[in-house]
């Protein structure tokens, strides 16, 4: 196992609730994975409209990883732009507030080292027509990664812009078998 793959102990420590869809549909809110060159652990909580709380990357090392984590995130993201570095926060975790597996598990481990976690959280912000906007997620396999990008509050998934230039690119018939 690489050094900086999170062993499963401190998976299960850092396993957040749930939570609800926080002032948007109230709705029960899921955390999916998300593959990447990254060593660490991807988690994406969104509610079934596809609206984001928040994500979560979880690597367990010493360097500060916002550059990685903001770099990757731009590259799943349409526009690019509106991946800002403000709004990723970087965290260590310890072990006395992962409980007592994961802190034994980090006392005994070599070298001493907390687990980096970075967040990106998108709060609803004012698009140029004045409406509100939220970051939403699409995790279909039409495209070979997740889709972020933002859309006003009655939105869904459904209207992933990369879905959308997949349906345009498609002639009709081809769609239809599928
Ligand atoms: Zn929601
Ligand atoms: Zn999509």
């Amino acid at each position: 196992m690489p050094a900086h793959t999170l062993p499963r102990v401190l998976e299960v420590a850092l396993a957040a609730p749930g939570g609800r869809c926080y002032r948007h549909c109230e709705r029960p809110v899921r955390t999916r994975r998300l593959r990447s060159p990254l060593p660490g652990t991807w988690q994406v909580r969104a509610c079934p409209a596809g609206v984001v709380s928040v994500v979560v990357y979880t690597e367990w090392v010493r360097r500060d990883l916002s550059q990685d984590v903001l770099h990757l995130l731009r590259g799943h993201t349409v526009p690019r732009s509106l991946v800002h570095a403000r709004d990723l926060r970087l965290a260590t975790r310890h072990g006395p507030e992962l409980g007592t597996a994961a802190e034994r598990f980090l006392a005994r481990a070599r070298p001493r080292r907390g687990i980096r976690v970075v967040y990106w959280r998108v709060y609803p912000f004012q698009g140029k027509d004045g409406a509100e906007r939220r970051l939403f997620v699409c995790l279909r396999t039409r495209h070979p990664t997740p889709v972020f990008f933002a859309a006003p509050s009655s939105a869904t998934a459904g209207d992933c812009p990369s879905c959308a230039a997949v349906r345009r690119s498609t002639p009709r018939r081809a769609r239809k078998r599928r």
